[in-house]
């Protein structure tokens, strides 16, 4: 039991063969993840997106709108790279803080023009977009601030009033009185609370806007539920049951239609959910050192901060896997007992020049240990759950790091570079120079 979807002795070619950093992406695992979500319990139909800012790469999103999901936008050039990536505008819609103006207005109108749904996040966004969409007949989705959230750590919460994304629910009459007198009809209703949050906070969520929807918005024939399903990335950690919440908000959009007559879309737009466990960092371990025998044991990678900044960011914890160069797996934090390397405490570290360069960080930024087999330099250590939020988030080209390859392990068994590495030519290309 290695713990990892993809054979340890793969991710070690991908390593030797590529070279590392490198990001290796697991397909079967991703057309599985859209399967579970696609097969969501409802009653009168289910949209599902992929919030593509947790990985934006061109093939996975070509690979998980092939299965028939559509896309969340968080940016207007997020949008416009799933277009670029040949997924048709009507299958996207923009959430954004953005406020449309000069070009990117331009863009913006032909998007909607072409079928991208707008996700109405402001007033000011509301006063600015509202009277094209009116004039050309467009339905808006209005993303409500519900002034309740939930998230994994504080900064992963987008639903409380330290947050500010949507319409705060205090300001809904009045962004509900402007959109009358431009004549904006609002077709979907959308919150998203927060990432990787408590499951009963996203059950009482649906409580809640679909409480919205039957006071505020008669015309909305949509309601968008949000992202923000938990992934367990560790053993010990567990994940949201879908199906089991995919239930619940069918049971009471039934209830919902038996009151009101009105039969809603559910939508939902997970982005770590379908991402999270199917990537893998292989990193190479290009030193280790000590400090002293009351200090620590330092394994020194390739690859920290700038391939995976979530540690530093949020105190997340990754399951690590060590491998040998020949791709014999010596520790697997899903099974120590199995382990055939050496076992310890040790400490992995990066190579920029950051005392927090390290990917064994606890939430309040201090350096934690955990327990793996011991390297030889050259040795490969894996880093699991990176295929959300890691590539598409990463500060890539600091310490002038250049942007690190993405594969992709095929059904087919083979690997596919689906990014390559950046060169530092292209890390320097728009300096000007004196
Ligand atoms: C980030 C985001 C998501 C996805 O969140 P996950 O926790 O990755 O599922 C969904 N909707 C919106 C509006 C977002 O900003």
């Amino acid at each position: 039991m290695s713990g990892t979807s993809i054979d340890p002795a793969v991710l070690a070619q991908a390593g030797r063969e590529y070279g590392t950093p490198c990001y290796v992406y697991d397909e079967a695992a991703i057309l599985q993840r859209c399967r579970e979500v696609l097969g969501m319990p409802n009653s009168f139909g289910l949209h599902a997106r992929f919030a593509m800012k947790a990985n934006s790469n061109r093939a996975l999103l070509q690979l998980v709108a092939g299965t028939g999901m559509g896309i969340d936008a968080s940016s207007l050039n997020e949008a416009r790279r799933a277009v670029l990536a040949g997924i048709a505008p009507g299958r996207i819609m923009l959430t954004t803080q953005e406020v449309p103006e000069g070009n990117d207005r331009r863009d913006l109108e032909e998007l909607m023009l072409r079928g991208m749904r707008y996700n109405v996040c402001s007033l000011r966004q509301l006063k600015l977009v509202g009277p094209f969409a009116a004039a050309r007949g467009l339905g808006l989705s209005f993303r409500i601030h519900p002034g309740v959230g939930s998230g994994e750590s504080a900064t992963r919460n987008t639903g409380d009033d330290y947050s500010c994304f949507g319409i705060h629910l205090t300001n809904v009459e009045e962004a509900l009185r402007l959109a009358a007198a431009l004549g904006v009809r609002f077709t979907a209703l959308h919150s998203h609370i927060g990432s990787g949050g408590d499951p009963e906070k996203w059950r009482e969520n649906i409580d809640r806007e679909l409480g919205f929807v039957e006071k505020w918005f008669p015309d909305a024939t949509t309601v968008s539920f949000g992202g923000g399903f938990k992934v367990a990335r560790m053993p010990n950690e567990k994940s949201a049951d879908i199906a089991a919440l995919g239930d619940y908000a069918k049971g009471r959009i039934e209830d919902f239609a038996r009151r009101t007559g009105r039969k809603l879309t559910i939508e939902v737009e997970p982005g770590t959910f379908i991402m999270a466990n199917a990537g893998y960092l292989v990193t190479s371990v290009i030193d280790l050192k000590g400090t002293g025998p009351n200090g620590f044991e330092f394994i020194v990678l390739d690859g920290g901060m700038e391939v995976n900044t979530r540690p530093l960011l949020y105190g997340s914890r990754h399951p690590f896997y060590v491998v040998a160069r020949d791709g014999t797996l010596l520790s697997s934090e899903f099974a120590l007992d199995q382990a055939t390397g050496q076992l310890d405490q040790r400490i992995v570290v990066g190579r920029c020049c950051e005392s927090g360069d390290s990917q064994t960080l606890d939430a309040g930024g201090h350096i934690t240990t955990r327990v793996m087999a011991h390297p030889g330099t050259g040795d490969f250590v894996v880093v699991g759950g990176a295929g959300a939020y890691c590539s598409s988030m990463s500060p890539f080209n600091y310490n002038s790091h250049v942007q690190s390859p993405e594969l992709l392990f095929r059904t087919d068994g083979t690997l596919l570079a689906i990014r390559r590495r950046q060169t530092l030519e292209q890390v320097v290309q728009n300096e000007t120079g004196l």
